[in-house]
């Protein structure tokens, strides 16, 4: 079968597409299951990868078969499955338990380890090919009413999470009743957040870069959030007319917004990060007033990074309720299909295209 695979080492033609054996169940554990592989998404993690900038292959491999957004269907099963069963759409979560007690106990996206295993990123192979095989507890089912928007479910187990980091941290509060957010950044991850702070019933501000006309901007406002584009309507200082964010979401990948953002939370607001920077930015900040307003205000600011099963079990809820008030709206992310692992080139070149791309995923096979 075929399979998209990133050389570290490879130069310029880093990327190929190989032939490797298809995976089978009997050289696998009692609770493996074989998934044939529908659609896989890309997003900027991808972008580095094949940049040779981040990841790595797994040991034994001078190769890395890429692609963590995954979707599929079960071929197969083996004798100790109980969860799924063939025919059931699944998406795979994505990190791998390390040696942390976190890891041992199954939330190995708050491993304490420095090395982390994740498939398609550092060091295990990815979905990008044709079958994958995979062990119950890391598969989540979708049902069928959603089909290919299944593929998004990774990028919205991160929002999921951070949202419910922020709730079960706000349990420190007797009351806490929060009203609006804010959510810093209007691709696929800040719409898919936007979407989630609208079904927990928020009055949520999206801000991003792009003026108007700008689809993202459309799709936020069709769930009834308000777009601001920061050249028309700065985030800093919003909070002065629009009132304190009790959530603050950022996804724009641009750090300094993080500082930002402090200054525009509510007492007792919790201000979830999400962006994975590798680059390099220094700012000056108002270190003593964003303190002080910490301290006098008992804020929290909080990282986010991967996800559990649950993540993205309460990701298929809010979708199927997403199906329900919005019919058709997730579905509308989905922007730029691929045909084929063939084409894999055209993925990131996709991805990087400017205007319009939401989603870029590779249609692996019907
Ligand atoms: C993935 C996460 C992963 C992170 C860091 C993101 O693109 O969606 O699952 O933990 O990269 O590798
Ligand atoms: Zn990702």
């Amino acid at each position: 079968m075929k399979a998209v695979a990133v050389f570290p080492n490879g130069g310029n033609s880093r990327s190929s597409l190989i032939e490797i054996d298809k995976p089978t169940l009997d050289e696998a554990g009692p609770r493996d299951v074989l998934v044939r592989v529908l659609a896989v998404g890309v997003d900027g993690t991808d972008k580095e990868i094949l940049a040779g900038e981040y990841g790595s292959p797994p040991p034994g491999f001078d190769y890395l078969i890429t692609g963590h957004e995954s979707f599929g269907v079960v071929e197969a099963v083996g004798p100790d499955v109980a969860r799924v069963k063939p025919g059931d759409f699944v998406v795979a979560t994505v990190r791998r338990p390390g040696t942390s007690v976190y890891d041992v106990i199954g939330a190995q996206d708050f491993t304490l380890d420095n090395v982390y295993f994740e498939r398609g990123i550092n060091l295990r192979h990815g979905y990008l090919t044709e079958y994958y095989v995979e062990d119950e507890e890391y598969l989540t089912i979708v049902p069928p009413g959603l089909g290919t928007v299944g593929v998004l479910l990774e990028p919205c187990s991160v929002v999921q999470k951070g949202i419910a980091q922020a709730y079960e941290i706000q349990r420190r509060l007797k009351v806490w009743r929060p009203r609006r957010a804010a959510v810093l950044g209007a691709g696929t991850v800040g719409l898919l957040a936007t979407l989630a702070l609208r079904l927990r019933g928020l009055q949520v501000h999206t801000f991003a870069t792009n003026p108007r006309p700008y689809v993202n901007a459309d799709l936020i406002e069709e769930i009834g959030a308000s777009y601001h584009a920061v050249g028309e309507r700065p985030f800093a200082g919003s909070a002065d007319e629009f009132g304190a964010y009790d959530i603050i979401f950022e996804a724009t990948g641009y750090a300094p917004l993080a500082f930002e953002a402090m200054g525009e939370l509510n007492k007792n607001g919790v201000l979830i990060l999400s962006s994975v920077t590798g680059g390099k930015h220094t700012i000056e900040i108002d270190a003593d007033k964003l303190n002080l307003e910490f301290v006098l205000g008992n804020k929290v600011m909080v990282g986010t990074v991967n996800a559990s099963r649950e993540n993205f079990e309460t990701g298929v809820s809010d979708f199927a309720r997403a199906e329900l008030t919005w019919p058709g709206w997730l579905k509308k992310l989905l922007t730029h299909p691929v045909p084929g692992l063939e084409r894999y080139e055209e993925l990131i070149s996709t991805l990087t295209g400017g205007q319009g791309v939401i989603k870029v995923y590779c249609e692996v096979s019907a």
